[in-house]
Formats: C-alpha cells, sequence, structure tokens
C-alpha cells in the first residue's frame, strides 16, 4: 500500500544537505543587452504605440526589487528579460517582480544556463521541459487577474523543476506542487531548498487527482495538459477560484484554458494555442 504523499517544506533543515551546491557560472551570453550593470534599455520597437518598457511602472518595480551585490550580472541579464516580456504585453507589476528576482539559471542544467534568460522552454531532464518565460508569466498572470488581495492557496501540477513554484511563492500565500516523476520532485527540492521559501509544500503524487488535503483552491495552475480538465481539479476549486490549464479540447489542438468557480457554476474560456507536456497519471 502506498503512504500517503506527504508535503515537503524546502525550508526544514536538512542536515545531510550540503551547505550550498555549484552555482551555474554568470556571466552569461547577453542576448543582446550590455554586460556592465543593471541598466533598463528602452524598448523602441512598440508597434502598439504603449508606454515604452524603461518607463512601465512594472518596470520600475521590478528594478526595485532586484537585489544588489552578489548575483548583480544575473540580474540585470534577469531584468532586460523582463523588458523583453513587458514589451511583449506582460503587465501584471508582482508578476514581473517576481520573473525580475527568481535566479531562473539555478533552476536548469549547468549546460544550459546560457538559454536562462531567453525566451525558451529548456528541458529539465526525464523527458520534460520547462516553459518559457513568456508562457509562465502568462499564466500567472491570467491567475492573478482581477484580485485585489493576494491569493491564498493554489495548487500546481507539474513541478518540474519548481522554477514556476518558486514564482508562485512570491505571488500567493501557500503553495502545493504535485509532481508524478520522483526524479523531478527531488530536483524540485534541491533547487528551492538554498530559497529558504516558507510556504511550498512539494508533494510526489499524481495531479490527476489533485490534492485534496490542501482543497479548496483559489486557484489551480497545470503545466502539463491532457484531453480534458480533469473533474478533480474543478471539484478541489473554491467559489470565486479560478484555474488555468493547458488542454486539447479538439484533437491535436492544446490550447490555453481558464475555467472560473461562479456562483453561477463554472466558466470557461477558451485562449491562445499552446504546447505543453502531456498530463500522465500513476507516478514514476
Ligand atoms: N512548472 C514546471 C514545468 C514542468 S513541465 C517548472 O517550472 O519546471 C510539466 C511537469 O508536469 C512535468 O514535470 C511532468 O512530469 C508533470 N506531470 C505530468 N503529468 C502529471 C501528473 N498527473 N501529476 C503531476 N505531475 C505531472
Amino acid at each position: 500500500m502506498n503512504p500517503l504523499p506527504q508535503p515537503y517544506k524546502p525550508t526544514s533543515p536538512d542536515p545531510a544537505a550540503p551547505s550550498s551546491r555549484p552555482r551555474p557560472a554568470f556571466p552569461v551570453r547577453l542576448a543582446g543587452i550590455g554586460a556592465s550593470g543593471p541598466t533598463v534599455r528602452p524598448v523602441s520597437a512598440n508597434p502598439s504605440g504603449a508606454m515604452t518598457a524603461a518607463r512601465h511602472p512594472a518596470i520600475a518595480a521590478a528594478a526595485a526589487s532586484v537585489p544588489t551585490g552578489l548575483g548583480l550580472d544575473s540580474s540585470a541579464v534577469r531584468q532586460a528579460m523582463v523588458v523583453r516580456l513587458a514589451a511583449q504585453g506582460l503587465s501584471h507589476p508582482a508578476v514581473l517582480q517576481a520573473l525580475a528576482a527568481v535566479e531562473r539559471h539555478r533552476f536548469v542544467d549547468s549546460a544550459l544556463v546560457n538559454q536562462a534568460y531567453e525566451d525558451t522552454s529548456l528541458p529539465i531532464g526525464l523527458g520534460q521541459t520547462i516553459s518559457k518565460p513568456s508562457v509562465v508569466g502568462r499564466m500567472l498572470e491570467l491567475l492573478l487577474e482581477g484580485r485585489d488581495s493576494p491569493l491564498g492557496r493554489v495548487l500546481e501540477i507539474g513541478t518540474g523543476c519548481g522554477y514556476q513554484a518558486a514564482l508562485l511563492a512570491r505571488l500567493v500565500r501557500e503553495v502545493y506542487s504535485l509532481e508524478r516523476l520522483r526524479g523531478l520532485h527531488e530536483k524540485a527540492r534541491d533547487n528551492l531548498r538554498p530559497l529558504r521559501v516558507h510556504n511550498v509544500h512539494l508533494i510526489l503524487g499524481d495531479g490527476m487527482l489533485g490534492y485534496p488535503r490542501g482543497a479548496a483552491y483559489d486557484g489551480i495552475v497545470a503545466a502539463a495538459g491532457g484531453d480534458s480538465i480533469p473533474l478533480t481539479w474543478l471539484d478541489q476549486l473554491a467559489p470565486g477560484g479560478r484555474l488555468v490549464a493547458p488542454a486539447a479540447l479538439a484533437p491535436g489542438r492544446q490550447s490555453l484554458i481558464v475555467v472560473d468557480r461562479t456562483a453561477q457554476g463554472f466558466v470557461r474560456t477558451v485562449l491562445e494555442a499552446v504546447h505543453f507536456v502531456p498530463l500522465k497519471s500513476g507516478i514514476a
């Protein structure tokens, strides 16, 4: 009989853990920005005529949140990434701040650190990928959209390397993150441990079943998509809550789906085409 999955708190001291794990080297390839410091360059190509990213208040807020001192090189690269993402349309200040703060290069293989701040998905092992930052940002914005107060509990399906969980930890009160592959569950635990986040529970388990022990959730976000949205997720969504997930509602055509649980029932909105890894059942 399988034991019940236990929430893992990466903040709990682990005497067996090495005091620090090897840090990928920086500076990395600087994707078209100057290497000298955390300067925000104006983004001139802005066909919509909207405010340039350099003057965008969210960018100023993101810049203010970036730590200085150690890690300055990577914070400049991250900030440049945020400027590009804002120019592409991301606008939620807290999401941009989180993207500016979380060190994506720590979540990918050391051979890939050069690409960590490009808008590209990257392999994380066991045939899985970390989504590109614009897609992660888009999903987080959808999750937070229309909320005045911070979200309470959020369920993440597909922990992967833990990058999105680290972003969520900055945006919501409590994160329950499920991963079905033990190797990635452990990798995420190792990646998150040095960040000392207090509000992420990593759980090895089948996300198709949700995680009833943490329910009801104010938000559910999935990084893997099946042919439909599992009913268990809808059951575990709190009234007023929102689910953001990919699903292939038509064969071979995966789209981003938003489901709001309103007083009148569930309201589904089908958004743009996306390409997420498949949602699978069972743990492995
Ligand atoms: N948010 C992740 C993205 C990981 S990719 C990150 O930031 O890295 C999607 C993940 O979903 C994969 O790790 C895959 O193993 C996982 N997955 C697929 N089906 C699942 C299921 N039923 N339950 C839990 N995780 C699942």
